[in-house]
């Protein structure tokens, strides 16, 4: 909690609030339970009971006789009552029918009973409140501001506890926020000579890659309380609210200054507004609202706007004008040094062997985000606990890898003989033409053990360094791989089966983007006939030409599919002593690593007398 009076005296309302709730719901619980436990019925009913032997047991009191009627196992028992009326033959009537009798404790003392029906119940009820609360409190580090406008969805913490420190791999965006940090350190500092600071910057990347990090982090740095909510909260909303919502933030936010205001997911509410023809006011306003009040505020009062998105194309061009958004901090993919360090700053809290080797992990997840990091090294925990084992080894580490690749291991899907033999020719295929080729990625690991992520089995190849280019020969050879699952079986069942479509649909891809994106067609040139529209989402990309030239694209495409199917084919044939032998291996071992599987290879080439290119 910030030690403020405003937010103490907020608290105050609304536990008088919540008192009289439970105070309201006591009421009416009060009369339903005294309801529910007490049925009354006639004397005469009482009576046909009793001669039936239906009662268990009486209390006689003063004006009632309280009846407990005999249950069947496991039924709840309901509570009776009748009036008393003056029947002398009750005692003999009960003494017949073997119902157990007495007299009540005395139950009328209204001071007793005002305690257990009311004060008692409202303890608990408070006692349980401020559990309630008590969490919720430690949760936001410091309460929700606007509990009680019910959909708030502004947090606030007054330390979010982050640091540059745990943000690792994003040197450059951490670089370009360190003057927001100094600026929100000292204010005076820029105002005094006359300098504007920008008053918000906005974080691009793919998702996991540390975005809402490194805004909690330069607040960590700075010192400065943390407000933050997201652009998704605001497309729930109902109409008016989110342009409030937006005042309201902003409101909180300038008492506390210095502070980070920080919108999250802003493409939901800054989309562009052109283009749209049914417009979503909601939004609209919202959106208005926000620049509104970004144009609004005075900055020298030191709050900074952060906002993250994955798809700052989407954004409306309003929101990154001069002095609003004018800044971009790029977090993207972390290269191999980066992911190293990531990985770094997730062990630090948890027991590794000595034996661990990070910079292999690092090697073997080209692509992965900080968030694919951190869930590595925690499946890696888990894995290690789950083998009753005090510290995570290496071991951990390369299934946690796989597991955020391929899935878990399912070692109950029982594929036929025939299945199984059909998946290993498949795998060898692939890692025997990359084997073959020049320009492809060493095999790390051939598996035919089924994930639950759909695969049946898989080859991995790891690239022996980060490359930032891929030429022409090597998107070439990439298809052929792709191909060779495909073809070898092909070459060895003469037929084909469903196992290959991912590959398929791969190999698709990559030869139309050489004809489309890359200009590595003769046909086409260095024509541009599609552009990627999301770059930090999936990529889909979108085609930019007539319905003629997209039929000539399909064509060009074809081509190379054909031309790299025929060379697979071919090299398979030749290698076809090489391709049997490896896949009785692998069918018999069911996983191969990269250096067995090179092995057998080389071995192979070299008493054939030809050359293997030298794959390291
Ligand atoms: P984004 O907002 O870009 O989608 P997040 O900041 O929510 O990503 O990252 C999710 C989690 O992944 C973080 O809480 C952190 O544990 C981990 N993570 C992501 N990027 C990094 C990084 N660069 N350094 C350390 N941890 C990271
Ligand atoms: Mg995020
Ligand atoms: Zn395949």
């Amino acid at each position: 909690m910030f030690g403020n009076k405003k937010f103490d005296g907020n608290k105050l309302k609304y536990g008088i609030y919540y008192a009289i709730a439970v105070a309201i719901i006591m009421f009416f619980l009060n009369d339903y339970v005294v309801n529910v436990k007490t049925q009354h019925i006639k004397y005469s009913d009482f009576m046909t009971y009793v001669s039936q032997n239906k009662v268990k047991e009486v209390q006689i009191t003063r004006d009632k006789i309280v009846i407990t009627p005999k249950t069947k196992e496991g039924e709840k028992s309901k509570i009776l009552y009748t009036e008393k009326v003056d029947d002398p033959d009750l005692i003999k009537k009960l003494d017949a029918a073997h119902v157990q009798y007495g007299g009540a404790p005395q139950e009328n003392n209204p001071i007793k009973n005002f305690f257990i029906n009311w004060i008692l119940p409202i303890i608990i009820f408070m006692f349980l409140g401020r559990i309630l609360f008590g969490r919720l409190d430690k949760k936001m580090g410091s309460g929700v501001m606007s509990f009680g406008k019910n959909t708030a969805k502004i947090y606030a913490e007054n330390e979010t506890g982050v640091n540059f420190n745990d943000v690792a791999g994003q040197e450059e965006a951490k670089e370009s926020l360190v003057e927001i940090v100094d600026f929100l350190h000292n204010p005076k500092k820029y105002t005094d000579i006359g300098a504007k600071l920008p008053k918000g910057a906005l974080l691009v990347g793919p998702p996991g890659t540390g975005k809402t990090l490194l805004a909690k982090a330069v607040a960590g740095e700075a010192k400065v309380p943390f407000f933050s909510i997201s652009g998704s909260a605001f497309v729930e909303m109902f109409v008016g609210m989110g342009a409030s919502r937006v005042r309201d933030l902003f409101e909180q936010a300038q008492e506390k200054a210095p502070c980070i205001i920080f919108i999250d997911e802003i493409d939901a509410i800054g989309k562009s507004r052109d283009g749209n023809i049914t417009g979503n006011d909601e939004r609209e306003q919202t959106l208005n609202q926000l620049l509104a009040e970004m144009d609004g505020f005075d900055s020298s009062k030191g709050v900074v706007i952060l906002a993250a998105t994955n798809r700052p194309e989407v954004l409306d061009k309003a929101l990154l004008r001069p002095g609003r958004f004018d800044r971009r901090v790029i977090a993207d993919r972390p290269d191999l040094k980066g992911r190293e360090e990531i990985l770094k700053v997730h062990s630090k809290g948890v027991k590794m062997s000595e034996s661990v080797d990070l910079n292999a992990i690092a090697k073997g997840t080209p692509g992965a985000v900080g968030a694919d990091l951190a869930n590595i090294i925690n499946e890696a925990a888990l894995r290690a606990v789950k083998s009753n084992r005090k510290e995570v080894m290496q071991e951990d580490l390369e299934e946690a890898v796989e597991v955020i690749i391929a899935g878990k291991e399912k070692k109950d899907r029982i594929l036929s003989d025939k299945e199984k033999r059909s998946v290993a020719f498949h795998e060898v295929g692939h890692a025997l033409v990359a084997a073959l080729l020049k320009n492809t990625d060493p095999v790390h690991k051939i598996t035919i053990v089924p994930r639950t992520m759909g695969a049946l089995g898989y080859t991995m190849q790891l690239p022996a360094e980060e490359k930032y280019l891929i030429t022409k020969e090597e998107m070439i050879d990439q298809i052929c791989v792709m191909l060779g699952g495909r073809a070898a079986e092909e070459v060895e069942f003469n037929t084909m089966s469903t196992g290959a479509s991912n590959d398929i649909e791969r190999a698709t891809q990559t030869a139309r983007s050489m004809v489309t994106m890359y200009g590595m067609s003769e046909r086409f040139d260095l024509m541009g006939l599609e552009s990627i529209q999301n770059r930090y989402l999936d990529g889909r990309p979108v085609l930019n030409c007539s319905a003629e030239t997209a039929a000539i694209i399909d064509e060009e495409t074809l081509k190379i599919i054909k031309e790299a199917h025929k060379k697979v084919i071919n090299l398979l044939k030749d290698n076809r002593t090489l391709l049997t032998e490896i896949s009785e291996r692998l069918l018999e071992k069911e996983t191969l690593m990269g250096n067995e599987f090179m092995e057998m290879v080389k071995g192979d080439k070299s008493l054939e007398n030809s050359s293997v290119e030298e794959q390291e």
